[in-house]
């Protein structure tokens, strides 16, 4: 019997780091699912279609949104962006972990679904603004005013940290990564989400029985 899969959320103010701490935890746990949503920004340079995102225009999304197929979805900096269902629903019923790389808006869909018990979710702050800011603007794939306009969101994404079940400071990546894993491994430990549990304690006891 496989347990099954949990959804990780990980959201932060646009530039602390998510993306690279969820590639990071990709690749230490290959079985890992990351869930690659749709989008109608524009690609970033090095971004593929189906890999980082599905790049849609409205019209595509919309029609997405309206055949139910989003688990989630929500305005983000003037762009749609939202979670398709049917691979997260496999994910689950394969035992999968999902890994979420959305805001505060998605998390809040999702933890209010019926999906919401599954839901570990992750808020990742920045050690200053002065840093956030030079992340953004050291990742060099934003024009000024985009960055700008992200900078000016980010306090008010950063007001949802307390929604969140745990909140990490991604100072150094090392270990900002560490403590994603420690939240995973005992997650992954909970009673609730070992499914084998109570036919391991029935089998002590039958050897107690035997004694
Ligand atoms: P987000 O996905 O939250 O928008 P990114 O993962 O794209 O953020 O990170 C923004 C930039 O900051 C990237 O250039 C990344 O390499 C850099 N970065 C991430 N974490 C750290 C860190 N702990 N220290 C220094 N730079 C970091
Ligand atoms: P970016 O344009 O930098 O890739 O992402 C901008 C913001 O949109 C980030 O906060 C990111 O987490 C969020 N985002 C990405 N995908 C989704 C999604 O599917 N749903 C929601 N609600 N937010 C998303």
């Amino acid at each position: 019997m496989t347990r099954k899969g949990l959804l990780i959320i990980l959201s932060s103010p646009s530039g602390a780091g998510k993306s690279t701490l969820a590639k990071r935890l990709m690749a230490w746990d290959p079985t890992l699912k990351f869930s690659v949503s749709a989008t109608t920004r524009a690609p970033r340079a090095g971004e593929q279609d189906g890999h980082d995102y599905f790049f849609r225009d409205r019209a595509a999304f919309e029609a997405m949104v309206a055949a139910g197929d989003m688990l989630e979805h929500a305005e983000v900096f003037g762009n749609l962006y939202g979670t398709p269902k049917s691979p997260v629903e496999a994910a689950m019923h394969e035992g999968r972990d999902t890994l979420f790389d959305i805001d505060w808006q998605g998390g809040q869909q999702i933890r209010n679904s019926s999906l919401g018990k599954d839901v570990v979710s992750i808020f990742i702050l920045p050690p200053s603004i002065a840093d956030l800011e030079s992340r953004l603007r050291g990742r060099g794939q934003d024009t000024e005013e985009i960055i700008a306009g992200r900078m000016a969101k980010s306090q008010s994404e950063i007001s949802h940290w307390a929604e969140y079940d745990y909140v990490l400071v991604n100072e150094d990546l090392d270990t900002a990564e560490d403590e994603l894993k420690t939240i995973l491994r005992a997650e992954r430990m909970r009673r609730d989400r070992q499914p084998g549990l109570t036919d391991f304690i029935r089998n002590l006891n039958k050897e107690f029985d035997a004694r």
